[in-house]
């Protein structure tokens, strides 16, 4: 039997991978640009990491995550989300004591054991970003920003900005008595997961998709008419300042999120062509996690983009790079001056294509006219006779006899700015 990738998981293969680089390259330039840092955590953590603070009662905890024991027994799992290991990162590495917030960002895999559909994998990727240590509106408007920019940077457009705030200690449990009060007698009516929810989780109960539970929902109680007036007033100032950055944005009053860790301003970025996974994007403040993990007190704020979701938005569109040259040379053999050329043009970051098989000239230059190269380098015995080379624009077909010392200058010149790979 021939082995292949596990269900949910997929390879990423040479063809898609420019526009999986380009969404990386785009996050990390917008992500240094507002002053966050990379970091970097393990994939696989004690399982307790999770369970304490993306919450036991949750789908991603209860049902969907990772959990082995390895060869001493300890239970570990893989990482269902990001925030959980960079606030154990905050805490055991005394963050706190660095110039404050401490902003951090990630880019990497994620693992959650769920059905596999569109736009949900068993292994996925995210790009996220945390604010640890002040607590201030203007970083949940930036927060926002950022996950709002790095899909429109890539060219997505008709993004849809949810907005929402789920209170605090003080507005959050006299909220959910109301709720709980609402959906008393109409507990029968809810879907399976609602009456787990209810006495586990109720405040998932809104943002169950069942339809059951949403005409149950509905005309109840919704906990953005119920917030105290300091979660009102800071979910205010955060509208005015992405409306500041002329963000357009909904208040969702049903929106809340799939973790417990999350308090007051809350947000997600959907997409409508998705379908039922069309969530490109969610984040929100949660000023009591890192406390409840063993750090002290301390306010924090972030987002998680999906990678893959992205992806799809982005299927129509072509991110390969043409900065290439094809290197032609003739005589069947590759000439100790034609190896020493090829290796200087890549030295200098130009990316050069070429044969290691014995090809004609002619069949070289097919092989050039298919392969999107700007620029074909052709070395025929005369030109290495005379230290010359003839550069070939692919497009209009003209030619010029340059010389192979000043080859990488000229090419260079002609390729646009910043279109070398970290050259
Ligand atoms: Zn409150
Ligand atoms: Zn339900």
């Amino acid at each position: 039997m021939v082995v292949k990738t596990v269900r949910g998981t997929s390879d990423i293969l040479p063809c898609n991978v420019d526009t999986w680089q380009a969404l990386e390259l785009v996050s990390r330039n917008l992500l240094e640009a507002y002053d966050y840092k990379e970091i970097r955590t393990p994939v696989f953590e004690q399982a307790g990491l999770f369970q304490k603070s993306v919450g036991e009662s949750t789908d991603i905890v209860s049902k969907e995550m990772y959990v082995f024991s390895d060869k001493k027994g300890r239970e570990l799992a893989l990482r269902p989300e990001g925030t959980a290991s960079i606030v154990r990162s905050f805490i055991e590495h005394n963050m706190h004591t660095q110039t404050l917030p401490v902003k951090l960002y990630y880019i990497g895999p994620f693992f959650r054991y769920e059905r596999p559909q569109a736009g949900r994998t068993r292994q996925f990727h995210q790009v996220g970003a945390e604010a640890i240590g002040v607590e201030d509106v203007r970083l949940d408007a930036e927060i926002i920003d950022i996950a709002v920019q790095i899909p429109s940077k890539m060219g997505i457009k008709n993004l849809k900005v949810m907005l929402n705030s789920i209170g605090c200690k003080e507005c959050r449990p006299k909220y959910i008595k109301q709720l709980l009060g609402h959906l008393k007698n109409k507990i029968k009516n809810l879907c399976a997961d609602c009456n787990r929810r209810y006495s586990t989780n109720p405040l998932r109960i809104l943002d169950c998709k069942k339809p059951e539970c949403i005409q149950n929902v509905k005309d109840g109680p919704t906990i953005t008419e119920n917030l105290c007036a300091k979660c009102r007033n800071k979910l205010e100032t955060v509208e005015r300042y992405i409306k500041y950055l002329d963000i357009d944005y909904q208040i969702q009053p049903y929106l809340v999120r799939g973790l417990d860790y999350y308090t007051g301003v809350i947000f997600e970025i959907t997409h409508s062509q998705l379908g039922a996974q069309n969530v490109v994007a969610a984040g929100g403040r949660y000023d009591n996690l890192i406390e409840q993990m063993g750090g002290r007190p301390t306010p924090a704020v972030g987002f998680a983009a999906g990678i893959e979701r992205m992806i799809m938005l982005l299927a129509h569109r072509n991110f390969q790079s043409n900065n290439s040259v094809c290197l032609a040379y003739l005589d069947f053999s590759m000439d100790e001056r034609v190896f020493k050329f090829l290796a200087e043009l890549r030295q200098n970051g130009i990316h050069t294509k070429t044969t290691y098989q014995e090809k004609t000239l002619k069949n070289q230059l097919k092989t050039a006219a298919k392969s999107n190269c700007k620029f074909s380098l052709i070395l025929g015995a005369n030109e290495l006779l005379k230290g010359t080379v003839i550069l070939r624009n692919m497009k209009t077909s003209t030619q010029e006899e340059i010389m192979m010392d000043n080859a990488v200058t000229i090419i260079k010149k002609k390729f646009p700015l910043g279109g070398f790979r970290g050259m």
